[in-house]
């Protein structure tokens, strides 16, 4: 392990039961996120993007499980601890902000008291040092005159203000990492800027580390060091942001950097490739992929290709299985 890798995530599988059995939701997959990075995962709805960040957090709804695999944040596994622990790192060790900010605030607290509250859950702070910080955590994510603003409700800001609100929640204990999903999504361009540029900002200065789930590969471009591409609940290629945006590897990241839309065309988004993706519990033998796959030959729906080396990249593909395989859980 990396040591300045903020969280690990090693041969996370995740299944849903049903009265046909266990069912496959998320297959083994394993990556890293160093302090301070920005690790975008991007995919088609269903890819198993929103599960994993929703694994990381602890927020996964039954009849979802881990069924394998281990989440280290600083070198300690919490995926095995008891919920009320996990709850405890939920919001102080692990910040998550989700695309609806109305979903993460209390639309009868004023935004002060609910940023006061959810410091004194996690720090060891007076009601007075816990309002100043809470002044410090407005100006800081740029709501202008705190002191004013601090005894307002919710639906007094804007959407966009409101973001900024569930963002200083977020970073309220200092944690080490975010789980932010699709957190620019519901967003005019010109906010949706300001928004990264703040996450970017915040992983800059602050040594947070951010998973970025989004499938608008604009957002992409603009913030992440890094990017994972999940295809059918597996990782199909990783790499840094340049390499993976200019030439993907594997087919399916391929189609998706086909077309990347810029901020100012958010008209543009996933470009289309042929079929859609098969979902949990209907995935293809071998590679998922290989219905719709241009370059599929004989051993694509026999094999599951495994990740393997590709310059800076890793890509679960048999084109490139002449890179070097990487072991599981790496
Ligand atoms: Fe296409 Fe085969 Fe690569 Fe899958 S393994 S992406 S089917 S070439």
């Amino acid at each position: 392990m990396n040591p300045a890798s903020a969280l690990v995530v090693r041969d996370l599988s995740i299944s849903f039961d049903s009265r046909h059995g266990s069912i496959t939701a998320i297959d083994s997959i394993s990556f890293q996120l160093a302090k301070g990075e920005i690790l975008g995962i991007v995919g088609e709805s269903g890819a198993g993007k929103s599960l994993t960040g929703n694994a990381l957090i602890g927020l996964l709804q039954g009849p979802g499980r881990i069924a394998g695999g281990e989440i280290l944040l600083d070198g300690q596994r919490i995926d095995n601890l008891p919920p009320e622990d996990q709850r405890k790192i939920r919001g102080k060790r692990i910040g998550a902000i989700f695309q609806d900010p109305l979903t993460s605030l209390d639309p009868l607290m004023s935004v002060g008291d609910q940023l006061v509250e959810t410091i004194r859950t996690h720090l060891p702070l007076t009601a007075t040092a816990a309002r100043g910080r809470a002044m410090d955590l407005l100006a800081e994510v740029g709501i202008a005159d705190p002191a004013k603003r601090f005894g307002q409700y919710p639906h007094q800001f804007s959407g966009g203000m409101r973001q900024r609100i569930v963002i200083a929640l977020a970073i309220a204990a200092e944690p080490e990492v975010i789980v932010a999903d699709e957190p620019t999504t519901a967003l005019d361009v010109s906010i949706q800027a300001q928004i990264l540029a703040l996450l970017r900002r915040l992983a800059r200065d602050r040594g947070t580390a951010i998973m970025l789930v989004t499938h608008d590969m604009g957002v992409i471009a603009e913030i992440a060091d890094r990017v994972a591409v999940m295809y059918a609940g597996r990782l199909v290629e990783i790499g840094p942001v340049d390499e993976v945006l200019r030439a993907a590897r594997h087919p399916y990241a391929a189609g998706l950097m086909g077309l990347i839309p810029s901020l100012a065309r958010r008209e543009a988004r996933l470009p289309q490739i042929a079929g859609s993706m098969p979902r949990p519990g209907h995935w293809p033998q071998g590679c998922s992929f290989h219905p719709r796959c241009a370059q599929a030959g004989p051993r694509c729906s026999a094999e599951v290709p495994v990740l393997a080396s590709v310059a800076a990249s890793t890509v679960a593909c048999h084109l490139f299985s002449g890179g070097t395989a990487l072991p599981k859980g790496t």
